[in-house]
C-alpha cells in the first residue's frame, strides 16, 4: 500500500512540515485538518510541553520525496524502507547509500541533496 504524506502548515506561524499518515498519531505536530493542510507546530501548541517542543528540530522533518524532481513513488517508498525518512536521515546517508536505492538515480540524488 502506498504511504500517504501530508504537508501541514502551522496556522499560527510560518512553520510547515510533512507528515506520513501512518505516523500522525505520535507526531509532535497537531493536525487540525488534513484536507486543508492545517495544523499547529509544537512551538505554537500550548498542549505540547516546552521540553518536547525543544526536542523538535528541522532535521526531524520528514521529506516528501514524491514532490522532488526525478523521484517517483517507488523511489520514495524504497528510501523510507531503508530508513531514510527525515532531513536528518538524508544528511547522515552517504551518496552511495542513496544511489543504491532502487528507482533512485543520480538526478534523484541531486534533488534529494538540494531539498535539505
Ligand atoms: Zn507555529
Amino acid at each position: 500500500m502506498a504511504i500517504v504524506s501530508y504537508r501541514i502548515y502551522c496556522s499560527d506561524c510560518e512553520n510547515q512540515t510533512v507528515i506520513q499518515e501512518d505516523r500522525m498519531s505520535d507526531h509532535p505536530w497537531k493536525i487540525s485538518s488534513k484536507p486543508y493542510h492545517e495544523g499547529l507546530c509544537p512551538s505554537c501548541n500550548d498542549a505540547v510541553d516546552a521540553e518536547s517542543a525543544d526536542d523538535w528540530s528541522p532535521d526531524d522533518e520528514e521529506i516528501a520525496f514524491e514532490e522532488l524532481d526525478a523521484i517517483g513513488e517507488s523511489g520514495a517508498k524504497n528510501l523510507r524502507e531503508k530508513g531514510i525518512v527525515t532531513r536528518g536521515d538524508v544528511k547522515e546517508a552517504s551518496d552511495e547509500e542513496i544511489l543504491d536505492t532502487s528507482w533512485v538515480g543520480q538526478k534523484g540524488l541531486e534533488s534529494i541533496r538540494r531539498s535539505v
